[in-house]
């Protein structure tokens, strides 16, 4: 439990900061602050931090990146923490372009949800956004279904003027496939040309968008796994459409239970502030599981009541470093 209340029991683990595409919202344009390989945590070092976690009584791991797809010994990752005692379940989040081949085996290897971005159907919609070719995560998708996961989600984040026009056909996607669908307020957490005021497109103008063409039915007792989302039923489409406001909604972090490890390994408790503790020293230089676990106890002790991201937050880190 945080020093708010709250129980935190979900960790999101990011397994790289390198990523095949090039989302106008999460990495600035011509970015090189890449981080080298050493800085990376060993697919051991992760393990031990599941494991360490899992015994303070995190339950839920998401790895995600960067695009985690493009790391070599995912699987190896997947296979092992899954197995971990406490573990309740370990998810993905990934933008599908490598899934086609590898939903199989990451379902083989334990991997339980999959949470997919995908902000277009339109494939020059998508490009222009990702820089990636939507036909290579349709099949991601398609794939992802056939493996069985027990969970597959889409996510788009919310811009005006760039996918505004693709949100009715993305539900009508989410519907026909039977997906959930989860819509996302634009968080200023990078300097990108797309992080203005006049690209922000709020949750509550996506639900008036979506109610001219269908009737939003609230879902109040619906969780879909262990987001933030406020989910609603389309009655004519029979979608699912889940809403993240995570700018506009000044209750959304209430029920965080959240915190993430970046890929250079430092610990970070709220996505929306600065604040990190180096975790990696610990795992390089000491022997003992009590030191790692005291990094993680303070840094769920300095976990912030709420993210900064309305007060004049000043992006540092790109999203892609940070881990999404
Ligand atoms: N590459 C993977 C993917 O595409 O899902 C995982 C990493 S990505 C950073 C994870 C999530 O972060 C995506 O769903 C993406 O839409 C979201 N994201 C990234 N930057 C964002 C921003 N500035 N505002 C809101 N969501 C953002």
């Amino acid at each position: 439990m945080d020093s708010f209340g709250r129980t935190v029991d979900y960790l999101r683990i990011s397994v790289t900061d390198r990523c095949n595409e090039r989302c106008l919202y999460c990495m600035p344009q011509g970015y090189k602050g890449w981080e080298q390989k050493p800085d990376h945590l060993t697919a051991e070092e992760i393990i031990r931090v599941v494991r360490v976690a899992a015994e303070m009584g995190f339950r839920k791991f998401r790895l995600t990146g960067g695009e985690p797809l493009v790391r070599r010994d995912l699987l190896d990752i997947v296979r092992v923490i899954s197995g971990i005692p406490g573990v309740a379940c370990v998810g993905l989040s990934t933008n599908a372009t490598k899934l086609a081949t590898l939903a199989q085996p990451l379902h083989a290897a334990g991997l339980r949800t999959v949470n997919i971005s995908l902000d277009a159907l339109n494939a020059d919609i998508y490009h222009r956004v990702t820089g990636g070719n939507v036909a290579d995560v349709l099949a991601g998708i398609r794939a992802a279904v056939a493996a069985g996961f027990e969970r597959v989600k889409l996510n788009a984040v919310l811009m005006r003027d760039v996918n505004e026009q693709e949100l009715w056909p993305l539900v009508l996607f989410a519907a026909e496939h039977g997906l959930p669908l989860r819509l996302i307020e634009l968080m200023p957490i990078t300097t990108t040309d797309v992080l203005t005021d006049k690209n922000f497109f709020p949750v509550s103008e996506a639900m008036d968008l979506l109610a001219q063409r269908d009737e939003l039915i609230a879902q109040p007792s619906v969780q879909i796994g262990w987001g933030p989302a406020k989910y609603f039923k389309l009655r004519h489409t029979g979608a699912l459409v889940g809403f993240i406001g995570a700018m506009t909604n000044l209750h959304f972090c209430e029920t965080c239970n959240k915190m993430r490890l970046t890929a250079d390994g430092k610990i970070r408790p709220c996505l929306g502030d600065h604040g990190e503790l180096d975790l990696r020293d610990t795992l390089r230089h000491n022997v003992s599981d009590a030191a790692v676990r005291a990094v993680l106890e303070s840094a769920l002790r300095q976990k912030p009541l709420e993210h900064s991201f309305r007060n004049q937050f000043k992006p540092c880190r790109p999203m892609t470093a940070i881990g999404g």
